[in-house]
């Protein structure tokens, strides 16, 4: 098999074989599901401050807008969707500007929700995944994986073996050779492409650096060798060690686009030939394996792409593997007849779980 595209959502890392399950989208301020992630962190040894404590401007924050006047991470803070608190700061920022004292408190705060995503994300995927794993040894040459999630679940199994996707992104994309071993031909093969940013990407949070334009890649090195203390810095639980841009001393943040925001994309020339190339990688597709991505009714951006890469390339076999599938669930007609709008008929719904990996490949 070739040219397949294995499209990763939230579903399959809070689906993997991990201790503690990373929290889906509207888990990240539930106290219930943050207490489990932070015991068991302490049970591991290490000693967090309070989240109330450490991330306090920001919950302050979302108190007053949200109007949330139970304690942090009860109530109505357990449903609190992360995407519409990512987005709404996003959108402040960029209306207020940073000249202004609105706009540069705003991309305090949105510095501060990256560290607590990053946190929350590093004290539960630190681990290996089996089905990640699974999925990176079995791929072909010419198979591609696009990632919508933050975590390096995958990007850890990459980086030791002998595959050329993670090779492709620095070469395609970034236009430096990953090591002298990977430099020739990779015209045809596939590519791993991380589609709202990555824990391991870092950028200068000082627009005027020529270092808030790029992104570095922290873990892999020229030698085209892991440099897995870096890569482990990543997932530290109290955020990356090397914190300043080598080029301003500006501090450093991760490279995280707010799914519901267009504009990094189209403005970001790293984003915009990341989506690129997810484009034309979908053109190619002979197979495409959607696994725990719900293409939310409010992500346009991702609704578009794959619907009109796949209108180009109508071949296409497209697979939706969620646990949606099951007529049982509640949502799941809505599921399927968005999945249906975006993808017309040729829609597959035979697997549920990306623990299903070693079937579905
Ligand atoms: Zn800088």
């Amino acid at each position: 098999m070739a040219n397949n595209v294995f499209v990763l959502g939230a579903g399959a890392s809070a689906g993997e074989s991990l201790p503690i399950a990373p929290p889906m989208m509207q888990q990240f301020f539930d106290k219930e599901v943050l207490d489990k992630i932070y015991a068991s962190a302490e049970a591991g040894g290490l000693r967090l401050p309070a989240l109330e404590n450490a991330f306090g401007d920001l919950i302050d924050w979302i108190r007053l807008r949200w109007g949330l006047l139970d304690p942090f991470g009860t109530a109505k803070w357990r449903s609190l969707n992360l995407e519409d608190v990512f987005t709404s700061l996003a959108i402040e920022q960029e209306f207020f500007g940073e000249r202004s004292d609105q706009g540069s408190k705003a991309q305090l705060r949105l510095s501060e929700l990256k560290n607590y995503i990053s946190q929350v994300l590093a004290l539960t995927t630190r681990g290996s995944g089996k089905f990640a794993n699974y999925l990176v040894r079995n791929i072909d040459k010419d198979d591609s994986i696009l990632n919508f999630n933050y975590d390096l679940l995958v990007d850890r199994e990459f980086l030791p073996g002998p595959q050329n996707h993670y090779a492709n992104f620095h070469w395609k994309i970034l236009g430096t050779a990953f090591s002298a071993l990977h430099e020739g031909n990779f015209s045809e093969s596939g590519i791993y492409l991380k589609l709202h940013g990555s824990l391991n990407w870092h950028t200068c949070s000082s627009t005027k650096c020529p270092g808030a334009a790029t992104v570095h890649v922290v873990g892999t090195n020229p030698h085209g060798k892991l440099d897995l203390e870096a890569f482990n810095d990543c997932l530290s639980a109290t955020g990356p060690v090397w914190k300043q841009c080598k080029t301003c001393r500006s501090a450093i943040t991760c490279f995280m686009i707010p799914p519901l925001v267009n504009k990094p994309v189209l403005e970001n020339w790293v984003a915009r030939s990341i989506w690129g190339h997810a484009f034309d990688t979908l053109v190619r597709a002979k197979n495409v394996v959607i696994i725990g991505f719900s293409f939310q009714p409010t992500d346009f951006y991702a609704q578009w792409l794959f619907r009109s890469a796949l209108q180009a390339n109508l071949q296409a076999n497209v697979w939706i593997v969620n646990p949606l599938n099951d007529p049982n669930k509640s949502g799941h007609t809505d599921f399927e007849s968005r999945m249906t709008q975006i993808f017309g008929q040729r829609c597959r719904f035979d697997f549920l779980r990306f623990e299903e990996i070693a079937k579905i490949i």
